[in-house]
């Protein structure tokens, strides 16, 4: 039999050793630092030791409230490497939730970015547990009490930690779902979880992360481990690119010219604002080779566009915070026709290996995977959760499986395509209408920058599509012709008779469409729906 557990400290250590040459860049106001993997790696021991100092022992909760840095990632390795918890806090929770998620969570220490220093002063009296705040860099911190530095705590300690043999059990770090649907719930990643996952990071037909890469980490640090790439990029000897606070369009394409990265992850909204951008600017994104895409929907014109204008491919996956998160991946099968490729990049993506997925009906009968069937998606494995921290929830979680919220269909080769969420489909006349696929189909109108599609109250049907509209360039485009244009690509009865403009649509805190408060701006009478008449359409 073998042995040695999967820890954390195995993915530092390689990555010290083996890529000791290899960088992690982090933008600035003015240029970049870099850091070599040996550096990193040498001040997470420094860290480790330094908060060894403070009090932090095994098992204790150490929130980070941080952008993508150099100093995040000497955290997310040191922190569970010495056998205490990393705590991603997601710096754009409200005020509430951040309070709660820190108190819940029990964090011992904080280490929070100069630059939001501020913004963790307001809720910094209500953390009851939190003993000591560390502040990387400059920053207002006055408003926070008594802090440490977290450069001078590093430079008082050596180099050079015995890491301690842990249980690969054990847990490594944890982070709060987004909270979009009521109180945020705390999700766990264990040592081996995360070796497993970030080991499928870098498998071939994975997203397949080399030495030769240079990684733009788009997706934050403080959202399900930045789809666990940080640990992916230290594993495989990537170079690490991290936008810091930079993560707007114009900035990041800065980045991207100055760093030319060959990969990048992000959700669609982010890439939907660099192509935006590009309207009006010189963009170069030659350096990738691959783009990786998910969190939402990603619209068919969105992989066009980036095929058509930059030649860049862009792969879509699936997951949840609860997922660790990656649980698909949309890379088309072996033996179909060229043309048929963007059909299959449309999917939601094939299930990767070590995850079982299955659909299921409201009564919890397993579904046919036949590529027809609806059903709730369920998905067990070694990174699927099967709780939440200190709340036990027997609606989400039941036999090992997860209950994922998602509808949608499978197939016999394990492809996914999600219709929608079950708590933003849209019920209309006792049948489902996918207000993603909808939004998907209205983004690919010319004028469209962004949209987004809700139920609404009904008399008749119970409930129709609103069509909330963002235009391109500020022209609004017509409703009638917007509903010419889907009447030849969804079903008739889809066609939303309601269409709404808007300046800009509400997000969540990690970019993905806020419906819940699009729907509750609608119920309060915020929006001037214009109504069209379908009768030409129905006939
Ligand atoms: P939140 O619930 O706040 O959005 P998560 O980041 O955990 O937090 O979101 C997971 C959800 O995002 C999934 O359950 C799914 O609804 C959606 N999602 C993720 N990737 C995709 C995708 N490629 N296509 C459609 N929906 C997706």
């Amino acid at each position: 039999m073998q042995g040695g557990p999967l820890l954390i400290s195995g993915i530092l250590r390689y990555g010290q050793y083996v890529y000791g040459d290899s960088e992690v860049v982090t933008a600035q106001a003015n240029g970049y630092r870099r850091a070599t993997f040996f550096e990193v790696a040498s001040r997470a021991e420094q860290l480790a030791k330094a908060l060894r100092r403070l009090g932090v022992g095994d098992d204790d909760r150490v929130g980070t409230f941080a952008w993508n840095e150099q100093e995040h990632l000497e955290a997310y390795l040191g922190v569970p490497s010495m056998g205490a918890v990393l705590h991603t806090l997601n710096v754009r929770l409200s005020h509430d939730q951040l309070a709660y998620v820190v108190n819940h969570a029990e964090d011992k220490v904080v280490i929070v970015d100069g630059s939001l220093a501020p913004l963790f002063a307001r809720v910094r009296e209500e953390c009851k547990t939190v003993e000591h705040v560390i502040v990387v860099g400059d920053g207002d911190d006055s408003g926070l009490g008594k802090v440490l530095s977290y450069d001078e705590l590093v430079a008082a300690e050596s180099p050079g930690y015995d890491w301690p043999a842990l249980d690969e059990n054990q847990a490594a770090a944890m982070c709060y779902t987004s909270g979009t649907t009521g109180r945020p719930k705390g999700v766990v990643y264990s040592h081996r979880s995360t070796w497993l996952h970030s080991f499928g990071g870098m498998a071939a037909g994975g997203v397949g992360v080399t030495e030769h890469d240079r990684v733009l980490v788009i997706v934050p640090m403080f959202h399900v481990n930045a789809w666990v790439m940080p640990y992916v990029g230290f594993f495989s000897g990537a170079d690490l690119v991290m936008p810091e606070r930079f993560m707007k369009a114009e900035p990041l394409c800065r980045i991207i010219r100055d760093q030319r990265p060959t990969l990048s992850i992000g959700v669609p909204t982010i890439w939907n604002d660099v192509l935006n951008y590009a309207k009006t600017h010189d963009v170069d994104l030659s350096s990738f080779r691959r783009l990786h895409v998910g969190g939402a929907a990603v619209p068919r014109a969105l992989l066009e566009a980036y095929e058509e204008r930059f030649g860049v491919r862009m792969i879509q996956g699936w997951g949840m915070t609860e997922t660790s998160p990656v649980c698909s991946l949309g890379f088309p099968p072996k033996g179909i026709a060229p043309e048929e490729d963007m059909d299959w990049r449309t999917k939601t993506g094939r299930v990767v290996p070590g995850v079982e997925i299955r659909i299921v009906d409201n009564q919890g009968r397993v579904l046919p995977t036949d590529g027809v069937c609806v059903g709730e998606f369920e998905v067990r494995g070694p990174w699927v959760a099967t709780s939440y921290y200190k709340e036990p929830s027997t609606e989400r979680f039941h036999d090992g499986w997860l209950r994922t919220g998602d509808l949608g269909t499978l197939d016999a080769k394990g492809f996914m395509q999600i219709s929608d969420r079950t708590k933003d489909v849209i019920k209309s006349g006792g049948e489902w209408i996918s207000s993603v696929e909808l939004e998907n189909e209205v983004m690919g109108y010319p004028g469209v920058f962004e949209a987004a599609v809700i139920g609404v109250p009904d008399a008749r049907w119970s409930e129709r599509p609103l069509v909330a509209v963002v235009p391109a360039d500020g022209v609004r485009p017509e409703p009638a012709d917007m509903v010419a244009f889907l009447a030849e690509r969804v079903p008739r009865w889809w066609l939303p008779e309601r269409w709404t403009f808007v300046e800009e649509l509400p997000k969540t805190s990690v970019g993905k469409f806020d419906k819940k408060l699009l729907r509750e701006r609608a119920a309060e009478g915020a929006f001037e729906v214009q109504q069209v008449d379908l009768s030409s359409h129905l006939g």
